[in-house]
């Protein structure tokens, strides 16, 4: 089958599963696979979902960055319980993402996996938001091609000898124009994306128009719109951003949902619902974690709003079961799955 026909058909069982969730009671099965850091699951057994959280960061910086900076023990014990809370309250799938030189630590989140039962996915991709402090200085000297041939080695070799494999790209960049490193590190997601059929997540904190980049560099490289995920993208608070690339078939990730602003995430769902676009929104708090370098990893934001302020809200607010359903399940499920087609 064609390139042109496989997206073809791909991109019309996403609009038509979208429209289909926009209607009565109709439960989508998701299908296809999800990597998590214990292996592979099917979309169906992801279950309620975290689409962005953190167990662990560092922010000292792509040069100091290293293992040696904490003890892995003190990480699981300290974020093991706020794990187990959103277990307990019907959270199954938790996505980390803490990219590499960030303080990535899959070991740690295979442990918590094993302990919680939680499904847990980990990422590939170098964040070069912060002005390059977070890229490894060999991003300056490598083409694209060798960047995305070290994703890819991950991906299907698994992470520094561990065998486990991320679940999607997690990049990050400032405003446009953007700089040639930035450029480097969205081709060497392109180039991965063909190979893996890993998902793209994108921070993307300075608003709609670098998101308009981003997608429109993607695009032109031949990726649909629907393996693009706009993290952060309540940054931006001008709707027709969103409404414009949801309906060019992005996700559009609100991940930045507390206790605090509950009210106003509900106001940009209802905007969004109306615009039937709800099938494009991914929910999630940004929440945690264990920050390496202040004492006992510093103040620990758990992640239970989600659950004890944002859902109940929700509720009130007259969505139903079925949309709550649609963008805490089987919106994930359709973001995460590895689109392999070769
Ligand atoms: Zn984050």
């Amino acid at each position: 089958m064609s390139l042109h026909r496989r997206k073809f058909l791909k991109n019309s069982f996403v609009l038509a599963s979208g429209s289909l969730l926009q209607s009565a009671n109709f439960r989508f099965q998701p299908e296809g696979k999800i990597i998590t850091v214990n292996g592979p699951i099917d979309a169906s057994q992801m279950g309620m979902t975290l689409v962005h959280e953190h167990v662990q960061v560092d922010f000292i910086g792509a040069d100091k960055v290293n293992p040696g900076r904490y003890n892995a023990d003190e990480i699981f014990n300290t974020v093991l319980p706020y794990l187990q809370q959103i277990r307990n309250a019907g959270c199954k799938t938790f996505i980390d993402c803490t990219p590499p030189w960030l303080g990535r630590d899959v070991k740690i989140l295979k442990r918590l996996s094993d302990t919680t039962g939680l499904n847990i996915i980990t990422n590939t991709g170098y964040y070069g938001a912060s002005a390059d402090k977070f890229l490894p200085a060999s991003v300056k000297t490598s083409v694209a091609d060798e960047i995305a041939a070290i994703w890819t080695d991950e991906a299907i070799k698994g992470i520094d000898n561990t065998g486990i494999k991320p679940g999607f790209m997690k990049l990050g960049l400032d405003n446009v124009p953007f700089s040639h490193s930035i450029e480097k590190i969205l081709k060497a997601a392109s180039i991965t994306y063909l190979k893996t059929g890993l998902p793209i997540g994108v921070h993307t904190t300075r608003g709609g128009e670098p998101a308009k980049k981003e997608l429109q560099l993607l695009n032109d490289w031949g990726d649909p719109a629907d393996r693009w995920i706009w993290i952060h993208a309540q940054n931006e608070k001008e709707i027709n951003y969103h409404i414009e690339l949801a309906k060019k078939g992005a996700w559009i990730s609100l991940d930045g949902i507390s206790k605090s602003n509950v009210a106003d995430n509900i106001n940009t769902l209802q905007q969004l619902k109306k615009e039937k676009l709800l099938h494009k929104i991914l929910l999630s708090q940004d929440a945690g974690w264990y920050n390496i370098g202040e004492a006992g990893g510093g103040k620990f934001r758990n992640y239970m709003d989600f659950f004890d302020s944002f859902l109940p809200a929700l509720k009130k607010s007259g969505f139903s079961e079925t949309e709550i359903h649609q963008l805490t399940f089987v919106n994930p499920s359709l973001a995460f799955t590895l689109n392999v087609k070769r």
